[in-house]
């Protein structure tokens, strides 16, 4: 079969919610994918940063190959020797009293959003489906009905009603807006991304996410952040949130957790939250699974033992300096923190980030864009100075292309 037959299979027999660019890929190795041609690309969208690891990480594969010969599925019916031993790593780890584990970054905010309202009502003490819970405009948290009730995105939310009630929406980064939704008495949560990720790769301002968390806390309210794009990493720290030296009391993990190689998120809180949830109240039949707890193991190690945070910071500041220096009136903005950045595209003579897309393809490197005229820009942490000025060439290639 030859690309085209590839992609019209897929177009032919799978629903069409996707969009995807025009490359058929068939392999992947650290920073690399390979096409059905046997073409090179460097990989700049990481999965949407799951694959913060690098493709097909032999560690982590390692993991997953021997537990799939082992056990791969009990159910949460029964105990399993490695759960536990997970539990108590990702813990530790990120300095929580317990874990709920899920599988997709959805089910952990839906998770997320389950344990702040039984807090809320078992805790706080707000009257019985009277819980609200704060979010921001431009979110996204994925595709589930609740949690696109909290989309701003009419691409996200259109024609799926009803939705689901219960949240408060703010402007993103206005931290008045924040004081002042959080007067109401019933709010029990705030949510947030501590940078908005498939909006754009929107930085908020020094300081908002302090400042977001002390409000929180003097109303008594759960500051909620979803770092499944922004955590393990991608931002030149752990999380996102040690930029400010906030701790969630709710964190949500999801993609790199298991750098890519299977479904699973995570929800970390302390016993006073976490044990608001009782047996037989909330779970997944694969949340927690053998393969996925041996995976989560790998996956977190190779983050500390190849110091990916501090390769992100590095190389994610000279990524951004050296994108600045591209001359051209197409580059209207680039932004972002360790190796999740955006370049926002001012269209010319009807070009578009689409077609800056296709030509960095051409040129080989790939990139999505989010919203018509962004492209995120977000390789495998495990990329090294060299192979940043190359990717920094081919993109200044492809936009003087557009001259
Ligand atoms: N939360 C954030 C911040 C995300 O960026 C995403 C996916 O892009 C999700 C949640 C949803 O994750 P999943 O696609 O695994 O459900």
């Amino acid at each position: 079969m030859k690309a085209h037959d590839y992609m019209e299979k897929e177009e032919h027999y799978g629903a069409h919610n996707y969009h995807p660019l025009p490359v058929v890929l068939e392999r992947g190795e650290g920073v690399f994918m390979w096409d059905v041609d046997g073409k090179r690309y460097y990989d700049f969208l990481s999965a949407y940063s799951a694959v913060n690891q690098g493709h097909c990480h032999p560690k982590i594969v390692n993991a997953l190959t021997e537990q799939a010969k082992t056990l791969t599925l009990t159910s949460r019916a029964f105990f399993n020797n490695v759960l536990g031993e997970y539990e108590e790593y990702v813990t530790r780890y990120f300095g929580y009293d317990k874990v709920l584990p899920m599988n997709t970054g959805a089910e952990g905010d839906e998770t997320a959003l389950k344990l702040c309202r039984k807090w809320a009502y078992v805790k706080k003490g707000i009257p019985e489906n009277q819980a609200q819970i704060i979010v921001c405009e431009g979110n996204f948290h994925g595709r589930t009905i609740t949690v696109i009730s909290m989309s701003t995105d009419p691409d996200s939310y259109g024609g799926f009603g009803p939705f689901t009630p219960g949240f408060i929406k703010i402007p993103y980064n206005d931290i008045n807006a924040l004081a002042k939704a959080l007067e109401s008495p019933n709010v029990a949560g705030f949510l947030v991304e501590p940078i908005q990720g498939e909006a754009g790769v929107y930085v908020p301002d020094d300081g908002y996410l302090k400042k977001a968390y002390d409000l929180c806390k003097a109303k008594n309210v759960l500051f909620i952040a979803d770092e499944v794009q922004t955590g393990i990493a991608r931002t030149g720290k752990m999380l996102a949130c040690d930029h400010e030296g906030v701790r969630p009391d709710i964190l949500i993990l999801g993609k790199a957790l298991s750098g890519g190689v299977y479904p699973v998120s995570a929800v970390l809180a302390n016993d006073d939250i976490m044990l608001c949830i009782k047996p037989g109240e909330h779970g997944s039949t694969f949340g927690g699974n053998p393969i996925a707890a041996k995976v989560g193991i790998a996956a977190l190690q190779v983050i500390k033992e190849e110091k990916l945070a501090e390769n992100s910071a590095r190389l994610g500041e000279l990524f951004r300096s050296e994108l600045k220096k591209i001359k051209s009136e197409m580059i209207e903005l680039v932004r972002g923190k360790g190796l999740l950045n955006a370049v926002v595209i001012r269209p010319k003579n009807g070009k578009t980030a689409w077609d800056v897309c296709l030509a960095l393809r051409d040129n080989g490197l790939l990139a999505k864009p989010t919203h018509e005229h962004i492209i995120r820009f977000a390789p495998p942490l495990v990329i090294n100075e060299a192979q940043i000025r190359e990717s920094v060439s081919i993109i200044a290639k492809t936009i003087q292309q557009f001259a």
